[in-house]
């Protein structure tokens, strides 16, 4: 039996991986989960063990990690505009939190750690398509806490021979995302709210949209693997929000208005990934297309979000 915990579990991207991994019926999954942002009534608690706790917790943390095989760490504070009012709360639960999980980890003797990460907040405003020999340079603390989570990954590989990958996450879509202020999120919430979606420029920019399903299946995978580092995770195309928006059209079948406002100075304008190291080293393979995925999201939304 393989014993896997999942940080911050309870979230989007966890309450799909807790459901992907608690499938099979060699994997036991718990969650850890202090539920700021997530819920934990989104977990089939029949067959995922979920602990209340936080990461400044070393009880907490203790409980959760006690005869765990490996660790995939989502638990963050994901608000990157929170991080820009409020860098101390960031450093507090991104930083900290990651520190505390590795040292604890080491401690008990967990084989395996799998930690996400993000490209563009990392990255910054560079010429696409993104990849993993960018030299860092972080827009905002949110993306600096990332970079700290990689470098102490790094560290604890090389100073402890913890096994440990950091997984770069590009734009991340799918059910369940309801609380999530990303754009798909946040578009779909303005479909079912009669609003116009706002666009800020004239909708050209592009972006990289990777259908959680895929991710969790790639999260699996790493986990299972051994590699070690960093590694982009995204669809490897760019999607401008034009087009974003005409397949939204398509599948909500809804008529919907368009703002186009100014452009937002700082914001990136285009970014995308490279997702060749990701494939090459454990088989990433995404296979959802925009469409497909897009229309699964919706289904939800529409069900759930009224
Ligand atoms: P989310 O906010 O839905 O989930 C994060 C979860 O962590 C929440 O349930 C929250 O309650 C929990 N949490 C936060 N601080 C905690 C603490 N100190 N102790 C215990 N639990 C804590 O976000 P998500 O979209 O599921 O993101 C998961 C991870 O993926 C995050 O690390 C995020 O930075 C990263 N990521 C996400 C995206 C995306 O597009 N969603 C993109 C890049 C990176």
């Amino acid at each position: 039996m393989n014993n896997i915990l999942i940080t911050g579990g309870a979230g989007f991207i966890g309450r799909h991986l807790a459901d992907h991994l608690a499938s099979r019926d060699d994997t036991a999954v718990t969650v850890i989960d202090n539920e700021s942002l997530g819920d934990r009534r989104h977990l089939d608690l029949e067959k995922v063990r979920f602990i209340h706790g936080d990461l400044a917790s070393r009880d907490d943390l203790e409980a959760a990690l006690e005869g765990q095989d490996a660790v995939v760490h989502l638990a963050a504070d994901t608000r990157v505009m929170d991080s820009i009012e409020n860098p101390q709360r960031n450093f507090d639960n991104n930083v900290i939190g990651t520190f505390n999980l590795l040292e604890l980890s080491r401690e008990l003797g967990v084989r395996r750690i799998v930690a996400a990460s993000t490209g563009g907040a990392i990255l910054g405003d560079v010429e696409p398509p993104v990849h993993e020999e960018m030299a860092p340079r972080p827009t905002s603390p949110y993306g600096a806490s990332k970079l700290m989570l990689e470098g102490y990954l790094s560290a604890y590989s090389s100073s402890f021979g913890v096994s440990a990958c950091a997984l770069r996450f590009s734009n991340i879509y799918g059910p369940r995302s309801f609380h999530k202020g990303s754009v798909v999120a946040h578009f779909f919430k303005q479909i079912i709210a009669g609003d116009p979606l706002v666009v800020y420029g004239d909708g050209s920019q592009t972006r990289d949209y990777l259908y959680v399903g895929d991710l969790v299946e790639a999260i699996r995978m790493a986990m299972e693997s051994d590699v070690q580092g960093p590694y982009q995770l995204g669809s490897g195309h760019p999607t401008t929000l034009n087009q974003l928006i005409e397949v939204m059209r398509t599948v909500t079948g809804r008529d919907f208005e368009v703002e186009y406002r100014d452009f937002r100075p700082g914001e990136v304008r285009d970014t995308w990934c490279q997702v060749e190291k990701a494939r090459a080293a454990f088989g990433y393979d995404p296979s959802t297309g925009l469409e497909e995925g897009l229309r699964a999201t919706w289904t939800w939304f529409d069900r759930h979000g009224a």
